[in-house]
């Protein structure tokens, strides 16, 4: 179950946090892992990590806010790898701000990356993986797109907006055999939430029924389940990685 021996993988935003988890359960499953990141010092650091691991990796560096960029990024894994069989698209960034006080350009730089990204990616892969019949495309969303969250407007419209890609996606690839999921995590244990104070994180835990954040794990064992043959009957679908705490 879950074996990716043959198979190439796409990650975005996979030089760090979530992004390097995922990329990480993939090669360990067997899989080339081309990771696309704009840090440029992690991303070599990742691609030694994975190389020494025994994985056929490679980094390319990726603004996936740019079309030229993901188009580069799809042409340098098909030229060293021959295909692409997954994507996963979890680059992400917050600009957090009341809606008084949010500028336009931390609008304008989260839709950029999280929303237009998740559009390039899916698009400068499209002819490789409709030519091959087979695909899956795995987009990281969360639970603020699905429920809102004072001081990430942004950030909740681009993570929603990933969500009606998502669907769309799915339908209109699914003559070729191709699956487009998305996952939503909840509060994740990483850089990002290690500036939480505990009070803050106790006030969490409370609203979550498993009583815990998520780990780097729990997102990546769900990104590899979407992207196995054993999820091929699943598609245009939101999975909640989040203990429960949003419960549809
Ligand atoms: P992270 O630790 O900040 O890692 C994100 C990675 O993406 C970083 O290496 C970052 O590079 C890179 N990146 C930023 N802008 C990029 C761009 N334009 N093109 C390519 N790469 C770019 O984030 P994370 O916590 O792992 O989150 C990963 C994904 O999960 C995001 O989409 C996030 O919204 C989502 N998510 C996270 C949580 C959570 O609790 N952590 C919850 C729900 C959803 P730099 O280091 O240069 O910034």
């Amino acid at each position: 179950m879950m074996n990716f021996e043959g198979k190439v993988a796409v990650v975005t935003g996979g030089a760090r946090g979530i992004g390097a988890e995922i990329a990480r359960a993939l090669a360990s499953r067997g899989a080339s892992v081309v990771i696309a990141d704009v840090n440029e010092e992690l991303l070599e650091q990742m691609e030694k990590e994975l190389l020494a691991g025994g994985t056929e990796a490679l980094g390319v560096k990726t603004d996936v806010s740019s079309l030229p960029d993901t188009d580069n990024l799809i042409a340098k894994t098909v030229e060293k790898f021959g295909r692409v069989d997954i994507l996963v698209n979890n680059a992400g960034i917050t600009r957090d701000n009341l809606l008084m006080r949010m500028s336009e350009q931390e609008w304008d730089q989260v839709i950029a990356i999280n929303l237009k990204g998740t559009f390039n990616c899916i698009k400068s892969v499209t002819r490789q993986m409709m030519k091959q019949r087979s695909g899956r495309i795995i987009n990281i969303s969360s639970v603020v797109g699905l429920m809102g969250n004072a001081g990430q407007v942004n950030y909740a419209a681009s993570k929603a907006g990933v969500v009606g890609i998502t669907k769309s996606v799915a339908r209109e690839f699914s003559s070729r055999n191709i699956t487009c999921n998305a996952i939503a995590p909840g509060f994740i244990q990483t850089e990002m939430t290690h500036v939480l104070s505990e009070k803050v994180v106790e006030t969490l835990k409370s609203q979550i029924p498993l009583s815990r954040l998520g780990t780097v794990q729990d997102v990546a064992n769900a990104v590899c389940f979407l992207a196995s043959d054993e999820a091929g009957y699943i598609t245009g679908q939101v999975l909640n990685v989040d203990g429960g705490m949003v419960m549809a």
